[in-house]
């Protein structure tokens, strides 16, 4: 049994659409993919259907923003009810900000000397229910002023750049809790994986997470290595967590990602479950 529990399509800012990626799993030889779209549920229909097609088990999930103290933390969230209000609520007030905080990214950018309005944004991110600071990267590179994504993180879009701006996001108890009122489960994605994240999510803060119902924590991922996957490893196993491997595939939007360049072991897919009460 082959999982991969975090992935990216174009309804977000990966690049293959919700039905080429489940098909790029059957095509690498994974059983099961979770759909994990940035703050929206909207590409799980094509996603499914493609799953029912090609006979890989696709789990319906989120990426969800949020806030601890401060910091952008990322939480996986699986197998919610979609047409829970409050939950869905919370997503769309996130996206309607990262489409105002659009306007902020391109003013600033402007000013850096880089003129870029909204629409040239959006204008590659045709598909994307959820616009991003990918998407903004995009337009730079199609205006000739980086090479690619990584370029426009590194000078212009990352914390601390010119062409930075902050958006809303639920604090982490809060999302942790709404995932659960809608019957899912969450995962930490990437808790190690970047810098600012990193230095909020002591193992402490990850207990006390656990203790506001947290029920795992992304462990084998690109962004973190060897050393940072057995402490994380370890800390997971002391707290009761499960322990998920993943890509975190965005097609050619990022690199170093592939499907399936981390897995997921059957067990802890199994536990995820029942902590869902799916059987
Ligand atoms: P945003 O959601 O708009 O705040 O943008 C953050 C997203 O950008 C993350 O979820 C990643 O998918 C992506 N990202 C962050 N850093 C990079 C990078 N260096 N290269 C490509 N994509 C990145
Ligand atoms: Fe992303
Ligand atoms: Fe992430
Ligand atoms: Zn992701």
């Amino acid at each position: 049994m082959r999982i991969d529990l975090h992935t990216h399509s174009s309804v977000s800012d990966g690049t293959d659409r919700p039905d080429e990626l489940v098909r790029r799993a059957k095509e690498v030889g994974l059983d099961v993919v979770a759909l994990t779209d940035h703050d929206t549920f909207d590409g799980w229909a094509a996603a499914l259907a493609a799953g029912e097609e090609t006979g890989v088990q696709v789990v319906p999930g989120a990426e969800i923003s949020t806030d601890l103290r401060g910091h952008g933390v990322h939480l996986l969230a699986y197998l919610v009810d979609p047409a829970d209000q409050p939950l869905a609520d919370e997503l769309a007030r996130v996206r309607h900000d990262r489409r105002a905080r659009l306007a902020r990214i391109a003013a600033a950018l402007t000013s850096a000397g880089f003129p870029l309005d909204v629409a040239d944004i959006l204008a590659h991110s045709p598909d994307a229910a959820t616009v991003g600071r990918p998407h903004v990267a995009d337009a730079m590179i199609a205006k000739g002023y980086v090479r690619d994504r990584e370029e426009a993180f590194a000078w212009w879009l990352g914390q601390g750049r010119p062409g930075y701006a902050a958006k809303y996001a639920p604090p982490i108890d809060e999302a942790i809790h709404l995932v659960h009122a809608a019957g899912g489960v969450c995962v930490l994605a990437h808790p190690w994986g970047r810098e600012g994240a990193r230095r909020a999510l002591t193992p402490s803060s990850i207990e006390a997470l656990r203790d506001a119902g947290l029920d795992g924590i992304e462990v084998d991922h690109q962004d973190h290595d060897e050393s940072s996957r057995r402490t994380l490893r370890r800390l997971a196993h002391e707290l009761g967590l499960v322990v998920t491997g993943s890509s975190d595939y965005h097609g050619t939007g990022k690199f170093d990602h592939e499907l399936g360049v981390n897995t997921t072991a059957p067990e802890e897919w199994e536990r995820l479950r029942s902590l869902a009460g799916v059987h």
